[in-house]
């Protein structure tokens, strides 16, 4: 029989295995504050924060952080069968498949996702090059990618969001304008 999966189990596996895989919430806002600190200068660690759990709630998101963990933890119990045990161990260059399900995973929050994304790939800033590293026994081969797509879409989402502040401000001190002289024009 299919089991109907409830999202809530599914946000909650991930927060979860992103425990379990040594990953806070705050390594991965730390990222989101400096790929987008420099547009916004009033940018809270408490903001890029409340934007990582924000990108947790969507479901494509966390459908690729179960699918990457699973297989990280899959090849560092040698139970992938062969060569894909071998090419997701080694962390193969040209393996591919763990950039191309981040990227994928980023998609929904646009074309500011993306190129972070990209940049964060290239330049494994934060808690991203401590997984990419392959410092000790763990296999992070499909996570740093998966940690970069979180943070690409939280940085995503912090840049729109900051945009339409600033348009409801501009519209309100407007509309504030309107009212001194006198109210609307008939
Ligand atoms: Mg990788």
């Amino acid at each position: 029989m299919n089991r109907k999966v409830h999202s809530k189990e599914i946000h909650e596996a991930v927060l979860a295995r992103l425990n379990e895989r040594g990953v806070r919430l705050e390594e991965i806002a730390e990222i989101v504050y400096v790929m987008q600190r420099p547009y916004h200068p009033h940018l809270t660690h408490a903001a890029c924060l409340d934007s990582v759990k924000a990108v947790l709630g969507k479901r494509e998101l966390l459908h690729a952080l179960l699918v990457g963990i699973e297989l990280d933890m899959l090849a560092e119990k040698g139970m992938l069968s062969e060569p894909l045990q071998s090419l997701v161990e080694a962390d193969e260059g040209l393996f591919g498949c763990d950039e191309t399900l981040s990227l994928g995973a980023v998609l929904g929050y646009g074309s500011i996702a993306v190129t972070t994304f990209g940049h964060l790939d290239k330049h494994k800033v934060g808690v991203i090059l401590r997984l990419d590293t392959k410092q000790g026994d763990g296999v992070h081969t499909f996570l740093d990618d998966l940690v970069a797509a979180v943070a690409a879409s939280a940085s995503s989402r912090i840049a729109h969001k900051s945009r339409d502040w600033q348009e409801s401000e501009e519209e309100q001190a407007g509309e504030s304008e309107t009212g001194e002289s006198g109210g609307a024009a008939g």
